[in-house]
């Protein structure tokens, strides 16, 4: 069923963006990959997608910091088929700082990747969703898009923001025949990213990698281990199947039961 549709995935030279990128391609989607990595892996990637699917995927490299990026990265994206059906609002960039010290630079860079892009990306494919009749967009947002942690300041404020955007989008897109918006509020996946900071709990508290893994979890009171990018990106493709049509606006999380029981005392 969704063979032949475009996806845009923004984000998707590393991690869930990956996953999401090979989900789609694996589902008969072409893609337009997008991030920031080294050239000849990207390359890989993309030429890997292209190979073992059968499906267009092409790679633009743009800065989601910067507009003219971004409308150039929609255009490249459009420029596939002539349409992209689906939009995968999934780069980030983080920091870590409490707000006192935090960097006014920083701050700007993360509302523009985080927030500001994927505005402007819905902002440029509701036109032909809406024409077509069919779309999906789907924002990856985060448990701390529903809850907070010290020293988050720029993900926990645009992860949240993020939500807005999609009732904001679902709101104006409902009577537009089959075009959803909803987020994902994922826990804690194992990415690279992930990977960073668990190495350097390691070293900080002269951890064993897997007592390390075991630490980084319990600190954030999430049950079981990781979540997998591949069980998130199943959850992105039954978003943008026909059987979902009716689910617009949601926040939905998949995160072992962590949101739904910040207020449960520990034993
Ligand atoms: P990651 O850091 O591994 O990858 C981020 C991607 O965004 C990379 O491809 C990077 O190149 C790209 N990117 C960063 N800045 C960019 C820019 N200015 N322009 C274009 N691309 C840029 O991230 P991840 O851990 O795979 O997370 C993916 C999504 O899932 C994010 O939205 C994140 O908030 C969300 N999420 C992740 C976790 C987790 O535990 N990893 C948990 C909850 C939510």
């Amino acid at each position: 069923m969704l063979t032949g549709k475009t996806a845009l995935v923004t984000g998707s030279t590393r991690g869930l963006g990956a996953a999401a990128a090979a989900a789609f391609a694996a589902a008969g989607c072409n893609v337009m990959l997008n991030g920031f990595g080294e050239a000849e892996a990207i390359e890989r990637q993309r030429a890997a997608l292209a190979e073992e699917h059968g499906v267009t995927v092409g790679y633009h490299g743009a800065d989601l910091a910067k507009l003219a990026e971004v409308e150039a990265l929609f255009a490249a994206a459009e420029g596939i088929s002539g349409a992209v059906d689906i939009l995968v609002n999934n780069a980030v960039i983080r920091h870590f700082s409490s707000i006192d010290a935090f960097a006014p630079a920083d701050w700007d860079r993360a509302v523009a990747v985080n927030l500001t892009a994927p505005f402007h990306l819905t902002r440029l494919a509701l036109p032909g969703m809406r024409k077509r009749g069919w779309g999906r967009i789907v924002n990856i947002s985060s448990v701390l898009g529903i809850g907070a942690r010290s020293g988050r300041v720029d993900y926990v404020t645009t992860k949240t923001a993020l939500l807005g955007l999609t009732r904001a989008t679902a709101a104006e897109t409902r009577g537009d025949g089959n075009v959803t918006c909803n987020a994902i509020c994922p826990g804690s996946v194992l990415t690279p990213n992930t990977e960073i900071k668990i190495a350097e709990l390691a070293k900080a508290e002269g951890l064993a990698p897997d007592a390390a893994r075991r630490e980084y979890l319990k600190r954030r009171k999430q049950p079981g281990d990781f979540i997998a990018p591949a069980r998130i990106a199943e959850l992105m493709l039954f978003l943008c199947r026909d059987e979902s049509r009716d689910m617009t606006g949601g926040a939905i999380p998949i995160d072992s039961g962590r949101s739904a029981s910040w207020l449960e005392e520990d034993t």
